[in-house]
């Protein structure tokens, strides 16, 4: 049975329920509340009856004052005297023989009781007469209850009815009402299951209904999954693609030199040197790709310790200097001693690729500048330099792996990046707790900076 029906069986259920019981309690309510006044104008009825009644001369029961006796209509008795059978009754029953309540003909003490006369309902009070403790007779009163019936009769139809429209009513506004919320659930299973056999993660739900119930959210929610399973499914193919290329180019070289030396019958220097040129920028590129996993997963072990950030960076400067030879000036700017906790090699590794990148990319005569100081809680590191900057549109994705900026692209067959280090700098930096931003005008230059917790007395193992 689908949620739809389980779910309007439910509510109709409970509402046919709970006016079953609401009609029974107000039925009976009614119905008692009915009988209590037939049974009060009896017991008045009888009471004035009474009053009227005594001993004849003959120690017979006698009622002197019937004609002073008010009854209201469709009110009857009967007097029986115990040795004397019907002493009187009213008109309109003179030709009953039997006492209205035969089962109450002579009680104990007053009685009422619902009994039926040539078919039509009648309530009657029994009272007994006596004089001291001798029981002389006994008076009934009765009243028909004809309109008692009539009137549970009719609440019984308006209870019955009103319950089944009630029903009717409930069934066909839980049945719209899960309708609609439902019918987007529906929407979501179909566009589900187009995505899958169409495979296209490009594909959302659309949503009209308010964002905010349960079922937007819901879509939001599956359609942020689908954002995000496209962004990764896009970034793998992009990888593989990527990666293809990369390994396409020295391995074309390679083969050609291979083909050369064939050729040739026997080796050259030029070749084998081309050979061990593209074989180790293999090797990096496999490194570098095999460290970027490990730390992009988190599982590169970092080895935790105190480390002098002043110290390092000198180190780097150092062979920066080597680097960069005299195409490009190097300067140390605001330089002040800052320690913090981290991987020692791995912290040297982010700097290293930043300068490395600033000196790769700015042209002869141009300058690089370092600085490292303190703001706040934090170790502040930068690399300034005067190259030609990073268009706008590339800077929100030159720390994806892989990622080059247009004009980079180019430099491919140079030996020299494969768009790898920024994304490996920025991982390492997360893991040591710290953030790297970059900041560039085109034409003018770029600033990397890094921020890093400071050393406060000890240094957690792992983080
Ligand atoms: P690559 O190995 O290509 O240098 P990176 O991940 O280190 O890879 O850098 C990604 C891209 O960011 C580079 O291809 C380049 O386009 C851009 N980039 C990085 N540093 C600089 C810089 N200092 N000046 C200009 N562009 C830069």
């Amino acid at each position: 049975m689908s949620l739809r029906s389980r779910l309007t069986l439910l509510y109709t259920s409970l509402v046919g329920g709970i006016l079953l019981v609401f009609g029974f309690v107000v039925y009976q309510l009614v119905s008692v509340n009915l009988v209590d006044q037939i049974d009060e104008l009896l017991a008045i009825s009888a009471n004035d009856l009474i009053e009227g009644t005594e001993l004849n001369a003959v120690g017979g029961l006698d009622m002197i004052s019937t004609p002073d006796v008010e009854l209201a209509t469709n009110v009857y008795f009967q007097l029986w005297a115990r040795n004397q059978g019907l002493r009187l009754a009213s008109a309109s029953i003179s030709h009953l023989r039997e006492p209205m309540s035969p089962l109450d003909y002579l009680p104990a003490q007053p009685v009422y009781r619902t009994t039926t006369i040539g078919g039509a309902p009648l309530r009657v009070l029994s009272v007994p007469l006596s004089v001291g403790n001798r029981l002389i007779g006994t008076l009934q009163v009765g009243a028909s209850t004809a309109i008692v019936e009539a009137t549970q009769k009719t609440l019984l139809t308006v209870l019955i009815a009103g319950t089944v429209v009630a029903m009717a009513l409930a069934a066909l506004a839980v049945s719209l009402t899960t309708y609609q919320a439902l019918a987007s659930l529906g929407h979501v299973t179909n566009v589900a299951l187009q995505i899958t056999r169409a495979d296209d993660l490009s594909r959302r739900i659309p949503y009209q209904g308010p964002p905010a119930d349960e079922v937007g959210q819901l879509i939001s929610a599956f359609n942020q999954t689908l954002g995000r399973l496209e962004n990764l499914f896009n970034m793998q193919r992009r990888f593989v693609a990527d990666v293809g290329h990369e390994l396409r180019t020295p391995l074309t070289v390679i083969k050609g030199n291979i083909n050369l030396l064939r050729r040739m019958g026997c080796a050259d220097d030029e070749s084998l040197q081309s050979i061990e040129g593209e074989v180790d920028r293999l090797t990096r590129m496999i490194g570098d790709l095999l460290l970027l996993a490990r730390v992009e997963s988190g599982k590169l072990p970092l080895v935790q310790g105190k480390v002098e950030l002043d110290a390092l960076l000198l180190e780097v400067l150092q062979q920066a200097r080597v680097l960069a030879e005299e195409r490009i000036r190097i300067r140390l700017g605001d330089f002040d001693q800052v320690l913090v906790c981290g991987d020692r090699d791995r912290l040297k590794q982010v700097i290293l690729n930043l300068v490395e990148n600033a000196i790769k990319y700015t042209p002869r005569g141009g300058e690089v500048l370092v600085t490292l100081g303190k703001v706040e809680e934090q170790a502040r590191l930068t690399v300034v330099d005067t190259g030609p900057g990073i268009p706008s549109e590339d800077l929100p994705h030159i720390f994806e792996r892989f990622y080059r900026a247009e004009k980079s692209r180019t430099r491919t067959g140079d030996g020299k990046g494969f768009g790898l280090g920024l994304s490996i700098a920025y991982w390492i930096t997360r893991h040591h707790g710290g953030e790297i931003e970059v900041q560039s005008t085109l034409g003018a230059g770029t600033q990397f900076t890094v921020w890093l917790p400071l050393f406060e007395g000890e240094c957690q193992q792992e983080r």
